[in-house]
């Protein structure tokens, strides 16, 4: 079993002249735990095995392509985020990472809070039987009916996203006799992704209610004299994929400003400040993400130190971290087809799915790793390019990788970090079949999302 550092992939291909890539220094068949969920080894007869299963056996029992969850690791995020959070705190679930029954159970027992952005995800949280007041409600576009069944459920709250939205749920809410507990989103001028983040000019999105030009004060001026309204806080979500506290602190500095407002204008502390999720993960050995009691830290220290300056009580502090908790926790698993080697650029890799089970790639230009895992090789490393099945040459899973130059058809290779936005953002292009997810836990497997069926197709297709 070895676990040591994964080679350091040809990031930087695109800044590097062709020919100049240099093949990594380390071992191809190492599996670098950064990138992989915890319980992923590779046995002794060189194979790659996850919760005790050997990935042979998953690819013969359920197929392929194939997104294999890690129960255990799962559970285990969720807890370090619940502990590391404390009592004092909540912890949402982003839903629209992965959701699923099992992983609404999961949630329920681990303590965590959920948040859906649909009524589809708002019905498999409810029917898998998470009590509504630890759902929250989000979207910039929610309809009428989602709105009422959310209120006639009873979730713990929605976040309010525009002006209209404010009046549609008091209505709804006065309408059901009932009084909704709401946070307003508002975009605090903050932008981040990854490594960076911008902290002016980006309220040009469609998400949430300027606090720049005294549109959030206004929107708070209005949902406090509703009936059907309990403004309980404000909320902030600034990006996705991100690695710096910095963009927090600025979002968080300006959420507790307009806290102090709201208190000097209406003699109202909201007692809640949701701080959003976006908190990167590590697709490649090269990103270094933080752990759940650093970003708990970092953010309980700005809040309150931001509310003492301000003479604010500190408020509950909520965060959602969608791709921190299920990203790192599955990898696709693929079957290797046709090869192709094109002459001084690279070799392409088919395998049996592509951008239908992971867009993310074509659609954000996205870094992944790639193994050979259902064998250890000796060979030489290729520069490769995995690509899919589709008809499409954006069709790209991994951009660049090296695998060992003795791949060959009916290899099993699989990419790593692919629990979040990969099987919840699947599609049917080219009336690809969209693949299971299966979970995986102290040696045995279960299907937990069932492989589509050219039946399934067919039947939403009425003639
Ligand atoms: C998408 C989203 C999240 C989760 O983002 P991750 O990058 O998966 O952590 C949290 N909150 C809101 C409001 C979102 O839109």
């Amino acid at each position: 079993m070895s676990r040591s550092a994964h080679p350091a992939g040809p990031r930087h291909a695109d800044v590097l002249p062709e020919g100049h890539w240099t093949a990594p220094a380390t071992d191809l068949n190492a599996l670098d735990e950064k990138v992989w969920s915890r319980t992923v080894t590779r046995d002794a007869d060189g194979a790659v095995s996850v919760g005790g299963i050997e990935v042979a056996r998953l690819a013969e029992e359920f197929g392929t392509p194939a997104y294999i969850l890690d129960e255990s690791d799962f559970r285990a995020r969720c807890r370090a985020w619940a502990e590391a959070f404390g009592a004092d705190a909540d912890v949402f679930y982003a839903g629209k990472a992965f959701l699923s029954r099992a992983v609404v159970r999961w949630l329920k027992e681990e303590g965590l809070n959920l948040d859906v952005c649909s009524g589809g995800e708002l019905a498999t949280a409810l029917d898998a039987g998470m009590p509504a007041e630890r759902i929250a409600f989000h979207g910039n576009n929610k309809t009428i009916a989602e709105i009422e069944r959310a209120v006639t459920a009873g979730v713990g709250r929605i976040v309010l996203d525009s002006f209209q939205e404010i009046v549609r749920v008091a209505h709804v809410a006065q309408g059901l006799g009932t009084r909704q507990r709401v946070q307003i989103r508002v975009t605090v001028g903050v932008e981040a992704h990854t490594h960076e983040f911008i902290a002016t000019a980006h309220e040009d999105q469609k998400f949430g209610i300027a606090l720049a030009d005294g549109q959030a004060a206004e929107a708070v001026r209005r949902a406090l004299t509703l009936d059907g309204l309990e403004l309980v806080g404000i909320h902030s979500h600034i990006g996705s994929q991100i690695f710096d506290m910095a963009g927090f602190e600025v979002s968080a500095r300006r959420v507790v400003g307009l806290l102090a407002e709201i208190r000097d204008e209406h003699g109202v502390e909201l007692p809640e400040i949701d701080l959003g999720g976006g908190l990167g993960i590590a697709y490649t050995s090269e990103d270094d993400p933080r752990e759940p009691h650093e970003i708990a830290k970092a953010l309980g220290d700005i809040v309150t130190r931001e509310c003492e300056s301000a003479g604010l009580a500190t408020p509950r502090i909520s965060v959602e971290p969608g791709r921190a908790i299920v990203g790192p926790t599955a990898f696709t698993l693929y079957e290797v087809g046709t090869i192709k080697p094109l002459e001084g650029l690279r070799t392409y890799v088919s395998v049996d799915g592509g951008m239908s089970d992971n867009i993310r790639t074509a659609l954000y230009d996205a870094e992944y790793s790639v193994s050979l895992v259902s064998r250890s090789s000796d060979a030489g490393p290729m520069l490769v390019r995995v690509v899919g099945k589709h008809c499409e040459s954006g069709d790209i899973v991994v951009k660049d990788a090296f695998l060992p130059s003795d791949l060959a058809p009916g290899d099993l290779i699989a990419v790593p970090a692919t629990g979040a936005y990969c099987r919840s953002m699947a599609s049917n292009y080219n009336h690809a079949l969209r693949p299971p997810v299966v979970a995986v836990r102290d040696g045995r497997a279960r299907v937990i999302v069932r492989r589509e069926t050219e039946e399934d197709l067919l039947r939403l297709d009425v003639g």
